[in-house]
């Protein structure tokens, strides 16, 4: 049987002593505080903001919602980034993507300040990621992967990683990280040739696809650890991941649960972020 990697644990030892911290800031007169910015009533982002703002209550932070209509214009959007940068009360900023339209999206993640930029989704943020450098926040979720790693020290020097998926959330933010940590790093996609057989390479494998159960035996070897990003609802309704988890659990050395993994170390990685950012603020 492997080893699995719970969440809940990486996640109280990364939150506890946030709320510490909120309270010491409180006393400053400074509440730290995220807005979470939400366009339309997507089931998977109400699915989210209900997760982060649990984790604010239990850390000692407010949240100001920020919500827009379905079908907002590029314009109303940016406008609210503008008044969310404006707001001295708020010090982080969520805000819920994929957008329907992705230029606006890009548009609103350039605009936001770096300073709120609690999720690492601004070209400063990115370029911290890229380079080392910088006093950016990397995305919440490709962090949270690395902290899964610490917490159980999965050993990453020298190891071979492989993390399916290329977006600027997850996959090529998670490989610059797992680099930076001296992992030799495959970054895979879906135009990539024989990706069972490269995937199988891995001592350390990130599945970030967003295909739920894609990765099956095929994929997996003994002796590896499977940090599963995915989080879908399959035909029973039940919350799933990107790794067929009775097929792949068998076979590996540890792997994350969905749910229970990844995604609850994502909500604690971000009040982190936001109690960092309001103490950068004094
Ligand atoms: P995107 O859809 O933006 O990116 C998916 C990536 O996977 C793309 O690079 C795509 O390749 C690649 N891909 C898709 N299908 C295949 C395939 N069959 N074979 C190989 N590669 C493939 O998704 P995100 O990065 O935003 O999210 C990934 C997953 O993580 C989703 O399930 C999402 O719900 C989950 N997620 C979980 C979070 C958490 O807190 N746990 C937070 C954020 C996301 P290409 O570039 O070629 O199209």
């Amino acid at each position: 049987m492997a080893q699995l990697l719970k969440g809940a644990p990486v996640a109280a030892a990364l939150s506890a002593e946030l709320a510490n911290r909120s309270d010491a800031l409180k006393a400053q007169g400074v509440t730290p505080t995220l807005a979470i910015l939400r366009v339309g009533e997507r089931p998977d982002d109400i699915s989210y903001e209900t997760g982060a703002v649990k984790r604010c209550e239990k850390t000692g932070i407010a949240v100001k919602k920020v919500l827009l209509p379905a079908g907002s214009t590029s314009e109303e959007l940016l406008k609210a980034v503008r008044q969310i940068n404006g707001d001295p009360a708020v010090h982080g900023c969520l805000m819920l993507r994929p957008l329907p339209d992705a230029d606006a999206e890009w548009a609103a993640c350039c605009m936001l300040s770096p300073e709120k930029d609690v999720d690492g989704v601004t070209p400063s943020a990115l370029g911290t990621v890229f380079t080392g450098r910088g006093a950016g926040y990397p995305p919440c979720t490709a962090q949270a992967c690395m902290e899964i790693l610490s917490y159980y020290g999965i050993p990453l020097d020298g190891k071979r990683a492989v993390v399916i998926g290329r977006s600027l959330v997850v996959g090529r933010p998670v490989s610059m990280l797992l680099q930076r940590r001296n992992a030799t790093v495959t970054m895979c996609h879906s135009r990539t040739a024989d990706l069972p057989a490269v995937c199988r390479e891995a001592d350390v494998l990130i599945a970030a696809a967003g295909q739920a159960g894609m990765v099956d035996a095929s994929y997996v070897r003994s002796g590896q650890v499977v940090i599963d990003v995915g989080i879908h609802v399959n035909e029973a309704g039940k919350l799933c991941g990107d790794a067929a988890f009775d097929a792949v659990e068998p076979v590996v050395e540890a792997i994350t649960p969905v749910p229970g993994g990844v995604g609850a170390v994502t909500t604690a990685v971000l009040a982190k972020h936001v109690v960092e950012a309001a103490e950068r603020c004094l």
